[in-house]
């Protein structure tokens, strides 16, 4: 067997991605509350809080000044500018604290970001949730009633892209129903009992 690029003690580092509007915000927080060994990473982002979203626990909402200034810190494992509007990226410190903390990171990113971990991290297990179908997926986003016509078909283009892509990941899982795919998910995890 060849050397292993990975500490035999180091948990290894999912991502999540998938489609906007395909459910994963419900499966990730089944995930986070089906198992304590799971940490979730808390990006960073210029777009403006959400009613309901709060500083630090569902993003840490930065300026883009501030932003700036931790991409040319190397502050970020990773960064994108998601549905050409807003930037958002993960802080690379508290992934590496959770790793050695024998934590299990996961990432909840865009396909972009997914591409960027692949890169700096081989190890790295990337998950692709989709929908059913692109009919389902733009009910379900019309259904969510947060974002504007706009909006909503960017994110419909965006879809198109990230569906396109999702050969590249190494697990792929069809969110019909939601219970499921949080098993399947932590199966992959390796944290099911
Ligand atoms: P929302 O604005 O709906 O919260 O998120 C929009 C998109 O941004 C989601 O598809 C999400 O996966 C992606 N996203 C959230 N955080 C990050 C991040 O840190 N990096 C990257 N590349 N994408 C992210």
């Amino acid at each position: 067997m060849g050397e292993s690029s990975r500490k035999p003690d180091a948990a290894p580092l999912f991502v999540v991605a998938g489609p906007s509007g395909v459910g994963k915000g419900t499966v990730v927080r089944q995930l986070v509350s089906a198992s304590d060994r799971i940490w979730l990473s808390v990006s960073a982002t210029t777009r403006p809080p959400r009613p309901g979203e709060e500083d630090g626990v569902h993003y840490r909402f930065v300026s883009d000044a501030e932003f700036d200034r931790m991409v040319g810190a190397g502050e970020m494992l990773e960064w994108a500018t998601v549905h050409r509007t807003s930037r958002y990226g993960t802080p690379r410190q508290p992934v590496l604290d959770a790793r050695s903390r024998g934590l299990v990171p996961l990432l909840e990113i865009d396909l972009d970001g997914a591409r960027q971990v692949r890169r700096s991290m081989p190890d790295a297990v990337l998950v692709f949730i989709e929908p059913p179908s692109m009919e389902e997926l733009e009910a379900r986003l019309r259904g969510r009633g947060t974002e504007s016509e706009e909006q909503i078909l960017r994110r419909l283009e965006t879809a198109a892209l990230e569906m396109a892509a999702r050969d590249e990941f190494d697990v792929r899982i069809v969110n019909d129903d939601v219970s499921r795919a949080t098993a399947e998910i932590l199966h992959v995890m390796g944290l099911d009992s």
